[in-house]
């Protein structure tokens, strides 16, 4: 028995076979590892091509009857090893991926991102993103709006991510922060998209100020928020007339004065120069999330109350990470298990320091202090009086946790 040739077994391909892919997600994937072959060439190291390979020589007709044996994935993969595979096999085994599913293209695409070193995959858009493009594919507002919204964008707002994190955080951008991070290459640019610099809001007698921040530690995201009100110094109790507060999806207060009912201690105008929070860190038991709310006079020009909460986001390797699926509203299976952590864990991973040494006016800049402490632009609503009379206490803080009343 004669054993062909490597050219009569398999034809080789010439021209760029892209653009006869129909799908345009796996054009766009063929073009990417044709480039990755070609890189491999330049820098003299061998390829599939290169190599008087064994499976080569073998006749077409037994590749393909050994392909009706191995899974999709692998059949598809090994149609885009080089041209001359992808020539003879690329109708079989990229249409039979196609036809399987999502789940095996995503499963077909985690199988790519292991060589691609600036693309991950997003399991929504069953599509590559790449890294060096971020900005791109990390939220609607920061791309042109006339955009179509991408399949990522819809699942971390249907999700409830935003509740879970806040308005600057995307699934996308974490994953993408924590690749780069792992092959040991710049992540600035993705971790600030993660973040955001003072941002500052007014409304109709009182100011806010707002600023996130993520950072990997010991190869995790943590992310640390810190929104800052201020009120005019003649109101009685240090609190915005409006709005509410979400720490994380499972700790919420609908309204400012919900503090009071959940057992967070708060000085009325008078008490708050001599006011010591002596409550500190409180940590969700559902989610890696603590929080602090702390009071500070400036005087004259008003009461602040810093609200400053740290998320754990995990490693970010996996979208069914516990740590990173307990942050999701959706996720009614998981969000309510326990989770166990050291109290201060959280704060101490972001801040680098023990808890008890963080201070909480001490993100604030000069100018963000100067900004927060100029006069607010609107007046408070004439009529409108924040008290806390009348509001029951249901819960209490007990080292560090809010405590039912009725369970004690
Ligand atoms: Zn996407
Ligand atoms: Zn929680």
């Amino acid at each position: 028995m004669t054993t062909p040739s490597t050219s009569s077994a398999l034809p080789q391909f010439s021209m760029d076979p892209a653009p006869n892919i129909k799908c345009p997600f796996l054009r766009q994937t063929f073009r990417l590892f044709r480039f990755g072959v070609t890189r491999l060439r330049t820098q003299g190291r061998s390829t599939a091509i290169d190599v008087d390979s064994p499976i080569e020589r073998l006749p077409l007709e037994l590749i393909i009857l050994i392909l009706d044996y191995v899974p999709v994935v692998s059949g598809a993969s090994l149609s885009l090893t080089c041209h001359s595979f992808y020539s003879c096999l690329r109708n079989r085994c990229l249409d039979s991926l196609k036809k399987a599913g999502q789940s095996t293209t995503c499963e077909f695409l985690y199988c790519l991102e292991r060589d691609l070193p600036n693309h991950v995959v997003c399991p929504s858009c069953v599509q590559l993103h790449p890294i060096s493009n971020a900005k791109e594919y990390h939220l609607p507002s920061s791309t042109n709006s006339s955009r179509a919204w991408l399949a990522c964008w819809r699942k971390d707002l249907t999700s409830g991510l935003e509740r879970g994190t806040y308005a600057e955080f995307s699934s996308t951008g974490f994953h993408m922060a924590m690749k780069a991070y792992r092959q040991s290459r710049e992540n600035t640019q993705v971790l600030k998209l993660l973040g955001c610099e003072s941002k500052k809001k007014f409304d109709w007698g009182f100011k806010e100020q707002r600023t996130a921040e993520a950072r990997i530690q010991n190869g995790s995201l943590f992310v640390r928020e810190q929104r800052v009100f201020i009120v005019p110094s003649s109101k009685d109790i240090p609190l915005p007339w409006f709005g509410g507060i979400i720490i994380c999806p499972h700790i919420s207060f609908a309204a400012m004065t919900s503090l009071h009912k959940y057992g967070i201690q708060i000085p009325t105008a008078t008490e708050i120069e001599d006011f010591e929070n002596k409550q500190g860190l409180i940590d969700c038991n559902h989610c890696y999330t603590e929080f602090q709310v702390d009071f500070k006079s400036y005087g004259k020009a008003g009461n602040a109350m810093f609200l400053t909460r740290w998320m754990d986001l995990g490693e970010g390797r996996d979208f069914n990470d516990h740590k990173f699926r307990s942050r999701l509203s959706s996720v009614e299976e998981t969000s309510w298990t326990e989770v166990v952590y050291q109290r201060g864990s959280v704060c101490a991973s972001f801040e680098q320091k023990p808890a008890a040494d963080f201070k909480f006016d001490s993100i604030l800049s000069y100018q963000d202090e100067k900004d927060l402490t100029t006069e607010i632009p609107w007046p408070w609503p004439e009529r409108i009086k924040v008290t806390l009379v009348g509001i029951k206490q249901s819960y209490v803080v007990r080292n560090g946790s809010l405590v039912m009343l009725r369970n004690l």
